[in-house]
């Protein structure tokens, strides 16, 4: 192919190399904490992640009257990420919203209700909460006494079904639910005006999923719905933010990693050689990790697809459940499987 002639050369680096370089340097590396405005009074705070995972992303949005703080995080970064909104606002923080019930998400939801807020999220999480929740955080008090020491676990109060809405008439941000993804519980914070996801661990950007909670095959059906969103910006539960590539990229992860895993169960093989076999070329375009490495995904997905139908407990029976779309009313059906 013929180089293009040189006139062409300048006008394609200003228009596209250009952006590219600038957005490049505008995004964090996974060694440091960022906090960065995307909209006005909406900020992300993308986590540091190597060499020492820090803790979960976060959001906050500043309303007329008060702060709604997206994802607790781990009860020392809730203090440094307190100490952040100081510094941009004074206004009360009222409202935290667990995406989920994991530690690095939750486990500093004390450091939020000392200072008179109230905990929110998804009403299929509070058995979460009450059980495996409340266990690792007794868990950490042992392991991380520095940190967790005196603290007391502290549940959420607020819970919703489908959506939850917070709007002053500046600010509106919709909590919804879309069904089983990472956990049985997961809720995403979307603000309609800008076009802004903030996922949790729904949706990472990077070699982050945990898979010891969800039903991968709902889970791709709740990334299809946020996708129906149109999501221009996605803040991840973990990982640099970006645009709805980022739904794509993880939706593509959970499709692979179950057709892999389906070819090696329909062959008879077992799970240590489709562990040994296993190469999703993809991932590492997308992570920079091998997919093979992923172990805990693969064995994850081995179990759900070797035991079709099988209860799994809790998370397959909160499982039956429609997918909502938002502008879809809903009949709740949660009462009915307690
Ligand atoms: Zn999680």
């Amino acid at each position: 192919m013929p180089m293009p002639p040189r006139s062409f050369v300048r006008p394609l680096f200003v228009a596209i190399l250009a952006p590219l370089l600038l957005a490049t340097t505008v995004l964090a590396t996974p060694e440091e904490t960022k906090i960065t405005e995307v909209a006005p009074g909406v900020f992300f705070r993308k986590a540091q992640t190597e060499p020492v995972f820090t803790g979960c992303n976060q959001g906050f949005v500043v309303f007329r009257d008060f702060v709604l703080v997206i994802d607790a995080n781990f009860p020392g970064q809730a203090e440094n990420t307190i100490a952040s909104i100081r510094e941009r606002t004074d206004k009360p923080i009222k409202f935290v919203f667990d995406t989920h019930y994991h530690g690095d998400h939750a486990d500093g939801n004390m450091q939020y209700v000392k200072l008179g807020a109230t905990v929110v999220a998804q009403e299929r999480s509070q058995p979460l909460f009450q059980s495996k929740g409340a266990d690792g955080f007794e868990g950490a008090k042992k392991n991380r006494a520095g940190e967790y020491g005196a603290l007391s676990y502290e549940i959420p109060s607020l819970f919703f079904t489908h959506k939850l809405v917070f709007d002053d008439g500046e600010q509106r941000v919709e909590l919804l639910f879309f069904g089983h993804a990472h956990t049985a519980g997961d809720a995403v914070a979307w603000l309609p005006k800008h076009r802004i996801l903030f996922t949790g661990d729904a949706c990472v950007n990077g070699a982050f999923n945990y898979t010891g909670d969800s039903n991968t095959e709902s889970w791709v059906s709740v990334l299809g719905a946020m996708e129906d969103l149109g999501v221009k910006t996605l803040c991840p539960g973990h990982g640099e933010m970006g645009g709805a590539e980022i739904l794509a990229n993880q939706k593509r992860w959970f499709v692979e990693l179950r057709s892999r895993v389906k070819a090696g169960i329909d062959k008879g093989q077992s799970l240590d050689t489709i562990k040994e076999e296993f190469d999703v070329p993809f991932y590492k375009e997308w992570t920079g990790k091998e997919s093979k490495d992923q172990k805990e995904n693969i064995e994850h997905v081995f179990k759900e697809l070797s035991s079709p139908g099988k209860p799994l407990g809790l998370k397959s029976r909160l499982h039956r459940h429609p997918h909502p779309h938002p502008s879809q009313p809903i009949a709740d059906t949660a009462g009915s499987e307690r």
